[in-house]
């Protein structure tokens, strides 16, 4: 009998072999790309061979087109590698920047940036946060002046991962200077394909508290020339892109986060069972035992909630209300869950040696990155409270 009405029998054999692959391929070289905070080309190239960046692409540009429910198996795979970092430079590289020149980039553009994408031969970055301006994104200011068959493009972009050692970039920007603001429905946006070794672009690597392995950076654009014909899609139509990409990948997120909570507890559970005091296993507190049921329960119900929001959204809902709540919960769930956790590791859970301190760390930004908890709840009010209705059928 199939795990679920979810998965399917061949679902199942792909789980083993993503987590064969993450136990033998990458967990042994946790710390050394975490000390050395970056993640070599080879082991895209290496995924790309497996087939795994390509699970959402169609054959043509060499991928699976695989159905979402086996990237939904690949992304809690590949987050019980335990690293952040990795977990989200390779579902960035997958699930995000690539998504637009997929979605709307023209032939020319997929053959020549998405196929070398989907074998890891090229990594993508995708940006649209600037010093100024993350939840707003309507604020934008980096922008894009039309000369001739170019745009030259001038602005920062920050917090950008892949940023650093990427090879392109989807990069938001404002092609109609004199468009709306802050808060403006029509902010003038356009997305451009950007190589990130283009005469005009400087990258600064950014120090971060956690995800150590994936690598962020800020990148000032100084007069950078770009072809017209790296335009992804429709001049002026950025902002509605951007938004419409914005539930897979909160999608992506809460699926992440679901599998980094049950990890952790994973971890505690047989660390509980091996650890004695006053004569008996930790797991045999019941102080600690209702706190693990509480836990269990509440990552159970909210991989219900992800699947039904996957569910969905892989028949061409966009359930912008879910996957808000789906991102809300499941982050916010990842960030208790890791606490929780560690504490029951006692003075070992802060130490660098046990998996568990890093999945703190890492597990912070989790409530920040691809859209913070308020900006959740505030689209989820505007639908729930004021009964605005967002939800759409994707093209
Ligand atoms: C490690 C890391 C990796 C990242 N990777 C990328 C990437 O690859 N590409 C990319 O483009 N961006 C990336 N980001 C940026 C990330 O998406 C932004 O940090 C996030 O959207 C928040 O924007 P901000 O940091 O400018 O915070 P701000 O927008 O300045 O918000 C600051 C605080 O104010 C709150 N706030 C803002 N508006 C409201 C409101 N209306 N109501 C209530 N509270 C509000 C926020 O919730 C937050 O708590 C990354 C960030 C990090 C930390």
């Amino acid at each position: 009998m199939p795990a679920s009405q979810y998965f399917t029998d061949d679902h199942a054999l792909f789980r083993q072999t993503v987590r064969r692959f993450i136990e033998t391929e990458v967990v042994p070289h946790t710390e050394t790309w975490e000390t050395e905070r970056r993640i070599p080309k080879a082991i895209f190239q290496r995924m790309g061979g497996l087939g795994y960046l390509g699970l959402p692409f169609p054959e043509r540009y060499g991928g699976s087109g695989a159905d979402f429910w086996y990237s939904v198996v690949f992304l809690e795979e590949l987050a019980r590698c335990g690293m952040g970092g990795f977990t989200t430079a390779v579902s960035v590289h997958v699930y995000m920047a690539t998504n637009h020149l997929f979605r709307v980039g023209s032939e020319a553009l997929r053959q020549k940036y998405l196929v070398p994408a989907v074998a890891g031969e090229a990594v993508a970055a995708l940006g649209i946060s600037e010093p100024d301006a993350g939840s707003d994104v309507a604020a934008l200011r980096c922008t894009a002046r039309r000369e001739g068959d170019f745009y030259v493009v001038d602005g920062t972009k920050t917090f950008i991962s892949n940023g650093t050692y990427g090879d392109f970039i989807t990069l938001a920007v404002k092609t109609n200077a004199g468009a709306g603001g802050s808060g403006a429905s029509t902010p003038g946006l356009s997305l451009l394909l950007v190589e990130l070794n283009a005469p005009g672009i400087s990258r600064t690597k950014l120090n971060k508290m956690g995800w150590h392995s994936s690598d962020t950076a800020e990148i000032r654009l100084d007069g950078v020339r770009v072809p017209v014909e790296n335009r992804i899609g429709a001049e002026g139509a950025g902002f509605y892109y951007l938004m419409e990409s914005l539930q897979l990948e909160r999608l992506v997120a809460a699926i992440l986060a679901v599998a980094g909570a049950q990890l952790a507890l994973d971890w505690t559970l047989q660390y509980l069972h091996e650890r004695s005091a006053f004569n008996k296993p930790l797991a045999k507190f019941q102080a600690i035992r209702h706190t693990l049921a509480d836990v269990a329960t509440e990552i159970a119900v909210a991989r219900e909630f992800v699947y039904s929001t996957c569910w969905k959204f892989e028949r061409g809902h966009n359930a912008v209300k879910e996957c808000s709540m789906a991102k809300l919960f499941a982050a916010e769930l990842q960030k208790r869950t890791v606490d929780t956790c560690l504490q029951y590791f006692g003075g070992y859970g802060y130490m660098e040696e046990y998996p568990i301190c890093r999945a703190y760390r890492d597990a912070r930004v989790g409530t920040i990155a691809g859209g913070t908890s308020e900006i959740m709840r505030e689209i989820i009010a505007k639908m729930v409270v004021d009964g605005v209705a967002y939800e759409s059928i994707r093209n």
